[in-house]
């Protein structure tokens, strides 16, 4: 699917999401069977494991819709990228959209400072840099180091050689940063 059309679905299916008017599409015996033999995602989300912000409810999509993601602070690592590049590169898929969230709790500990136990304090190392880079911003601290590190997630993404950076910059392949807003549901795509 088109970038353009798979941006269109996904916010469409936000806005059921949002309105209550859900049709949870794409999830009984027919769809699985149809998939069985192979998968034709929409996009990619790399979204945040947070158990509120769950991709396929959010956009309303189904089995085999989603090629999804998700860490904690919806980090960009080598595995992360190697998940994202097979389905650019082998599912056709032109998406990829970094969901961050509301009062996300890897951002929270980065903001709160000090070290975090065990590999907790790898998130907030990764997260750190986009605290900083957002400190001096006025508004919430929170969201504001969450909109950096989705930021820093999509420019990652797009420098990401050579698969995805080079399918970007021909113009094959988009990457949007999105903000999921817990108190409402909706998903703000920020351009
Ligand atoms: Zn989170």
């Amino acid at each position: 699917m088109y970038a353009k059309e798979a941006i269109g679905a996904l916010v469409s299916g936000n806005q059921r999401f949002v309105e209550g008017r859900s049709r949870n599409p794409n999830r009984f015996s027919d769809r699985r069977n149809k998939l069985a033999q192979g998968q034709e995602p929409v996009a990619c989300i790399l979204g945040c494991a947070d158990s509120r912000v769950a991709p396929e409810i959010i956009f309303d999509q189904g089995l085999g819709d989603l090629f999804v993601l998700r860490v904690a602070g919806n980090l960009v690592n080598d595995m992360i990228v190697g998940s994202l590049e097979y389905a650019v590169a082998y599912l056709g898929v032109q998406l990829i959209v970094v969901l961050g969230h509301q009062r996300c709790g890897a951002v929270t500990a980065a903001v709160q400072g000090g070290t975090a136990p065990g590999k907790i304090e790898s998130l907030v190392k990764a997260i750190r840099p986009a605290v900083e880079q957002a400190a001096d911003r006025p508004g919430d601290k929170v969201d504001n180091a969450v909109r950096e590190n989705i930021k820093r997630g999509v420019v990652q993404l797009k420098a990401a050689a050579p698969i995805l950076a080079p399918k970007f910059r021909e113009g094959i392949l988009r990457i949007e940063g999105a903000f999921y807003h817990l108190d409402s549901g909706t998903v703000e795509f920020l351009g």
